[in-house]
């Protein structure tokens, strides 16, 4: 029987590992990666103590860290947490692969992961022309005209990162005009004083078309229902992201956006023994020093509820 189990792979995961060996609570970790979501970042400039350092070189740091701590923590990288189940005792089962682990509380740091248009086409031509991070794969669209679907700072950021290479850029947003983006108005700058960029405003992607590649991308209006298309080689989505939180089920009260709700003060769910902390909560800051506080806090909550019960 763990006293924790932590489950995820990203930074708030590793603070929570790193916290609980120092405190020498019976804990597991099971994540399938170190590094979590910024790991495809070419630069952070916002991790402190670092002013600048690449995705690839925080994961290293992230999983260096956590192994200095192995002689008190059992380390299962590599391994994915099916789902987790409440006994009626108030411990809990977490069921990985064949495998049953039992635990007094958990620790849910699954974070999220790209949100999908689901529209026809997407899921065919997705790595043949269809990306998720521009950040990652907009070398490879040199020269070749694409679209960015999501007008939120993603969507913008994304653009900016294809001016470099892209040769035209066509921006698809649900917003009815300039005015209503809701990205930084530093990035709205960029991308609205290069004139490689087009926004098709008010509308919504319906349908990617394709050959062997992606060859263009179906849009509509939103008001009018008025169908248009654009040729392109290449479609970046950035519509946001989803919690990785099916892995917990109902046993713990969700937003309507599936976020797991935690009380900001200790990251208790509405199960006593299971806490959450970073982007698979509700929390309306989505950042990885964010994510490190409060799976601090959620460790810190967890070894008190092992102490009382
Ligand atoms: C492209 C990009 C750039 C970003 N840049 C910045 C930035 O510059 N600065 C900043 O502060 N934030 C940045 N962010 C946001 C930041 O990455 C997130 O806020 C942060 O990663 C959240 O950390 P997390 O630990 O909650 O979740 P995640 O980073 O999502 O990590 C969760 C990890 O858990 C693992 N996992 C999930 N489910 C399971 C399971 N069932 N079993 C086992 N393991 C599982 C996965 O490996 C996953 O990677 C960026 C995000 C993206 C996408």
């Amino acid at each position: 029987m763990y006293e924790t189990i932590i489950i995820g792979g990203g930074p708030a995961a590793v603070a929570a590992g790193v916290y609980a060996a120092r405190k020498k609570v019976k804990t597991a970790l099971f994540a399938n990666q170190i590094g979590g979501q910024s790991v495809v970042s070419d630069g952070i400039e916002n991790w402190i103590g670092e002013p600048l350092i690449s995705g690839p070189a925080l994961a290293i740091k992230l999983k260096k860290h956590l192994e200095a701590q192995k002689e008190n923590i059992d380390l299962f990288i590599g391994k994915n947490v099916d789902h987790v189940e409440k006994n009626d005792d108030g411990t809990f089962n977490v069921i990985v692969g064949d495998e049953v682990y039992s635990t007094k509380t958990v620790i849910v740091c699954s974070g999220g992961r790209h949100r999908r248009m689901e529209v026809p086409g997407e899921a065919e031509f997705e790595g043949k022309g269809v990306a998720f991070c521009a950040t990652c794969d907009a070398p490879f669209f040199r020269g070749k005209d694409v679209a960015v679907v999501g007008g939120g700072n993603s969507g913008l950021e994304a653009v900016v990162d294809l001016l470099a290479y892209a040769n035209k850029i066509y921006l698809v947003a649900r917003k009815a005009n300039k005015e209503e983006l809701r990205g930084d108005p530093v990035t709205q700058e960029k991308v609205f004083a290069s004139d490689k960029v087009e926004v098709i405003f008010g509308s919504d992607a319906v349908e990617v078309l394709g050959d062997k590649m992606v060859t263009g991308l179906r849009y509509k209006n939103i008001l009018t229902e008025e169908v248009g298309e654009i040729s392109v080689q290449g479609i970046f989505v950035e519509i946001g992201s989803v919690p990785n939180s099916e892995i917990i089920g109902n046993i713990v009260q969700k937003d309507a956006w599936n976020n797991i709700i935690v009380d900001t003060r200790t990251q208790a769910t509405s199960c006593p023994g299971i806490f959450a902390a970073g982007d698979v909560t509700d929390t309306p800051y989505r950042q990885n020093n964010i994510a490190v506080g409060d799976a601090i806090k959620a460790l810190l909550s967890a070894y008190d509820h092992v102490k009382k019960n």
